[in-house]
């Protein structure tokens, strides 16, 4: 193939230009971020959990709360009411006696209401603490996700700019380039990552490699608008006044 030299050299701006397109799309796949965002995902879905289950425990405890509150309303009525007949004098001698043996027992059952009263608000207070606890620690974890995703964004975004900016750039210089030239150079990048590399004191800039004597040879009787390629990794090789030919 045969292409300008001029055009040739421009091949290496075509290069420079996906050489860092390339390095975005890397730094896009491997942001540190990324991973971080994945830890920090990981580690919430077990703080939700347990915020759900002390919320989970408090309203149990909740309602048990109101369950004996009632049932000792109750209890509280019954003595109430029992009293006030007493009180009264009008029931007669069996009768106190049944009275007098329930409000006994009734007193004895709010005893034990009242315990167990006590001991449901003590856990209550405790589970509470629990409770500010695990939001605390989700609270914290959503923070950190927060942050890490702007992070992300904020890089992505700067990445964006440079990939839209250093695209157009290559969209330009590619149409400006004759077609057949551009296409050997993307079909020989499509394989080897590189499509073209300057010819640098007889060494391949693409696979770093120093061309033999032969190949040296081959290349200065090549004419100055001929397509050359590197023998090692078949890049398309530029060369210039830095060439060592
Ligand atoms: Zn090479």
């Amino acid at each position: 193939m045969k292409a300008e030299p001029a055009a040739q050299r421009r091949l290496l701006d075509l290069a420079t230009i996906d050489t860092e397109l390339t390095r975005v799309a890397h730094r896009r796949r491997t942001l540190p971020e990324l991973a971080e965002i994945v830890e920090v995902e990981k580690g919430l879905q077990a703080r939700r959990d347990a915020v759900v289950k002390v919320e989970t425990t408090l309203g149990d405890l909740d309602r048990d709360t109101r369950r004996l509150e009632t049932e000792i309303e109750q209890v509280r009525a019954r003595e109430e009411r029992d009293r006030k007949l007493l009180d009264a004098g009008t029931v007669g001698a069996k009768q106190t006696v049944d009275l007098q043996h329930e409000l006994t027992s009734l007193a004895r059952r709010r005893g034990v209401l009242e315990d167990e009263l006590l001991e449901v608000m003590e856990r209550h207070e405790a589970v509470e603490m629990d409770v500010a606890y695990a939001r605390g620690q989700l609270a914290e974890a959503e923070q950190k996700l927060a942050e890490a995703q702007g992070r992300r964004d904020a890089v992505l975004a700067d990445l964006d700019v440079v990939e839209t900016r250093r695209s157009d750039e290559r969209k330009r210089l590619a149409s400006e380039l004759p077609g057949e030239l551009v296409s050997l150079y993307e079909r020989i990048r499509a394989n080897k990552g590189a499509g073209a590399a300057l010819l640098r004191a007889r060494r391949c800039e693409a696979c770093r490699l120093e061309l033999d004597r032969i190949a040296i040879a081959e290349l200065r009787q090549a004419l100055s608008d001929d397509v050359v390629r590197c023998p090692e990794c078949g890049v398309i090789l530029v060369r210039t006044g830095e060439s060592g030919l």
